[in-house]
């Protein structure tokens, strides 16, 4: 138990209860996933970078940040890699909606009136909104309103000037930057101990048919589990998308939460 924290979890109930009771103090929650992330990078990924801007959004905005989601949605082939890989544990779509509705129903009976979902795993997105929509929906029901939701994933404020910066060979979007310089670069600035540059798999961007096939079709996936090479990654380059997505977010919802 600390004073200082910023991770609610590690308050005490009654310290917590003074924090959020009267709405004031805006609920960061990660969601990431259990997923692949090549032979160079934990599991954790899609994790521990949502938490890490959590953490830094809420000592800038005075916010909570809350437990993280730790699973995710399955992983999809031309995102992720697919769900067929090794070690990948994913939920249902309706598991993570029904899990994600009911911490938003708790956090509101707590008092709270501003939360933000901070998506670390891409293949989450539509599931957050539908969770956000069934617990808006319900709390209306039980005669709560004015709730604000912010939902966001951190890479959509990495700005089109950075990009250039940070792939002068050009840019393959996002769903291709599985396990590549883009989350490469920021666990290398965050948690560089748990990266091991020298065991990453060098090879060209994955290349997909504009459709999807289930089964899926394994050999469609590079053989490595990332979709693009993170050996481009550096720790600069986590330093600067680090940068540009925490002022881009405390940019966001300093306004969205102002009261
Ligand atoms: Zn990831
Ligand atoms: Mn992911």
């Amino acid at each position: 138990m600390q004073d200082d924290t910023v991770f609610a979890a590690e308050l005490s109930w009654p310290q917590y209860h003074d924090r959020v009771r009267d709405g004031s103090v805006p609920i960061l929650l990660p969601i990431g996933s259990m997923e692949q992330h090549g032979h160079h990078m934990p599991m954790h990924v899609d994790v521990l970078l949502p938490v890490e801007f959590g953490r830094r959004v809420a000592s800038e905005i005075g916010a909570l940040v809350a437990p993280p989601f730790t699973y995710g949605y399955k992983s999809h082939q031309k995102s992720g890699g697919g769900n067929h890989l090794p070690g990948t544990t994913s939920l249902d779509g309706g598991t993570l909606v029904a899990a994600l509705r009911d911490v938003i129903k708790e956090f509101a009976r707590h008092g709270v009136r501003q939360i933000c979902l901070m998506n670390g795993h891409f293949e989450n997105s539509w599931f957050i909104i539908e969770g956000v929509d069934l617990a808006l929906r319900e709390l209306r029901w039980d005669g709560i309103d004015g709730l604000k939701i912010v939902v966001l994933s951190y890479w959509d404020f990495v700005d089109k000037a950075t990009i250039e910066r940070l792939y002068p060979n050009g840019f393959t979007g996002w769903d291709l930057e599985h396990g590549g310089v883009l989350e490469t670069s920021l666990m290398l600035a965050l948690h560089p101990d748990l990266v091991r540059l020298d065991r990453a798999v060098d090879h060209e961007p994955a290349s997909f048919p504009p459709y999807d096939v289930y089964p899926s079709k394994p050999e469609w996936t590079p053989a490595s589990g990332t979709l693009s090479s993170p050996k481009e990654a550096s720790k600069e380059k986590g330093e600067i998308l680090l940068d540009v997505c925490v002022k881009g977010i405390v940019g966001a919802l300093k306004p969205e939460f102002a009261r």
